[in-house]
């Protein structure tokens, strides 16, 4: 690969299409299987099973996954641990290897795990494919992060004489990982990079809704050369791990991206369940919002602001969520906007034109109603959208209009709490200041941006706003396509815990704890 390939290069790229489509069919004729645990060296089995469907027609039975039990959760923490004084000690450059191979895996495999997501989590192929770029994007990138910090193992200055010194970073043990429905196959890519390129093991989780991302890195892992028990995979129900990996002892450290009331519960329980303190890296929900000045390019923020909102059905945690207009453009922005939105192409995401697909379950379905209801009886307009989308085929999946709402009072719930479903709401302001007020009156932190062509304003945006991920003029996502080795994916305040994000040069460090090392030479 000379070029890197993203979404936008995806889009001008004809030969993925039959490719793509020769997997959907490949991929239909593995649908039905049960699928083991994977402990150790052992397939396991539990005496409970659940079900997955295809939230883009819940009669598409995808597999049957095993509810793991607590005694599974124990059980791979220990192969974990037994696992680690081999991959721990194992030489970084030959991890490095094992990992250039995982991408290499990756690569071959794109577009049946391409299909994989998209049936799982009703992503369109471009989308789909991004996801599997990206990873293979960051497993490329972190490897050269590390070959290029030597492993982490760095001389340090001798002010005794005869002492020599050494920072040495090591591993710290059996990290937990868990990750969320929405980007199946990256996130816990990215996590369980952090956490095994550095010499953890690992046993991971998927969400229920999308346990196939997963399986694919796991076997992947085991096909690159990562070892029986350094990588252990699981499934079933959150709740089930919650207490297991909070108070196990031999568990080092938690990798989680997920909701933020999942991910402060696990570090409220995990900092005081332990003996002493661990490590927990969060990366967690957001409210993501944008800001349009009188300066802007309106057909920029228009696009900009329709791709972040309504790509993946606002299902991405960097998705736009508000939009805060000048007056002075508001009637112009908003006609536009709502003009463009009428477009979006909403429907099966295995076919070619679908910009947006289903959402994942029945669960945001019911979320996105009551939003919805709320709305209206509390002042709010719908501009576009606001349905539930039930005839012909769609009345099989998890189909709803992406819908933009005006007139809600400033500090009603629906501005303040995470939706994760298609609705964006729109605000206007007098002041710069007033917006970047606006877009910072919220605990969460993870991105933001804005359209001015004033480049005063935008140094003075940057310089003002409490977001990780921050951008200026993104006709491509306003606030959304963030890449590894590019973007630092990292959420402030109540997006993340660390303040350190995945894709960036500190990542790996998280994963790490030094040790000072001198040796006297007489
Ligand atoms: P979720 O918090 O419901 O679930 C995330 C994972 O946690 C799943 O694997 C789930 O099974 C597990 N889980 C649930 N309860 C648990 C418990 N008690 N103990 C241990 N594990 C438990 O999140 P979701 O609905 O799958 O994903 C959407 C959320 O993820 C949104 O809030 C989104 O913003 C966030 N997210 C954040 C980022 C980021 O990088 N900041 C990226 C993607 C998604």
């Amino acid at each position: 690969m000379s070029q890197k390939v993203t979404y936008v290069t995806l889009l001008a790229d004809e030969k993925i299409h039959p490719e793509y489509e020769k997997a959907l069919k490949s991929v239909e004729a593995e649908f039905g299987k049960t699928y083991p645990l994977y402990i150790g060296k052992d397939e396991v089995l539990s005496d409970e099973t659940f079900v997955k469907t295809s939230p883009i027609d819940r009669r598409i039975v995808m597999g049957y996954f095993q509810k793991a039990k607590r005694e599974h959760v124990v059980k791979a923490i220990e192969e974990a641990k037994n696992a680690f004084e081999y991959w721990g000690n194992l030489d970084y450059k030959k991890r490095i290897e094992i990992f250039k191979k995982v991408a290499e895996l990756l690569e071959e495999n794109r577009f049946k795990i391409a299909a994989y997501i998209t049936y799982e989590a009703g992503k369109n192929r471009l989308e789909a494919l991004a996801e599997v770029y990206e990873a293979i994007d960051a497993i490329k990138y972190y490897c050269k992060v590390y070959e290029e910090n030597e492993g982490y193992v760095k001389r340090m200055n001798t002010v005794v004489p005869g002492e020599i010194c050494y920072s040495v970073a090591k591993p710290y043990g059996v990290w937990v990982v868990i990750s969320p429905f929405n980007f199946p196959l990256m996130l816990s890519s990215g996590m369980c990079l952090g956490a095994l390129l550095t010499g953890n093991t690992v046993v991971m989780k998927p969400a229920s809704d999308t346990p196939f991302g997963v399986l694919w890195l796991y076997r992947l892992y085991r096909e690159a050369g990562v070892p029986a028990g350094a990588i252990n995979y699981l499934t079933g129900p959150g709740n089930v791990f919650e207490d297991e990996i909070v108070t196990n002892k031999d568990v080092a450290g938690i990798a989680f991206t997920g909701s933020r009331e999942v991910g402060m519960r696990l570090y409220r329980r995990f900092t005081s369940s332990q003996p002493y303190p661990k490590p927990i890296v969060l990366e967690t929900g957001s409210k993501n919002p944008v800001i349009v000045t009188k300066n802007a390019s309106i057909d920029k923020a228009v696009e900009g602001t329709v791709r972040s909102a309504f790509g993946f059905s606002n299902q991405k945690c960097s998705a736009a969520s508000r939009v805060y207009v000048q007056r002075e453009v508001a009637q112009v922005f908003v006609d536009k906007l709502v003009e463009r939105t009428k477009k979006i192409i909403i429907g099966d995401p295995r076919k070619r034109e679908t910009f947006t697909g289903p959402i994942i379950n029945k669960n945001a379905v019911d979320k996105y109603i009551k939003y919805i209801n709320d709305a209206i009886k509390n002042g709010g307009k719908i501009l576009v959208g606001g349905n539930v989308i039930e005839k012909d085929e769609f009345k099989y999946g998890y189909y709803v209009e992406p819908t933009i709402i005006t007139g809600l009072p400033r500090n009603h719930y629906l501005f303040k709490e995470e939706l994760f479903v298609p609705i964006l709401l729109v605000d206007t302001f007098d002041t710069l200041d007033e917006a970047i007020k606006l877009a910072n009156d919220t605990e969460y932190g993870l991105t933001a941006g804005i359209f001015s062509e004033d480049e005063n304003e935008i140094r003075y945006f940057f310089s003002k706003i409490q977001f990780g991920v921050v951008y200026a003029n993104r006709r491509g996502g306003a606030t959304t396509g963030a890449w590894p080795g590019s973007q630092t994916f990292v959420g402030w305040k109540a997006s993340g815990a660390t303040g350190k994000g995945v894709g960036g040069p500190y990542y790996l460090l998280l994963y790490l704890r030094e040790q000072a090392q001198t040796i006297v030479k007489e």
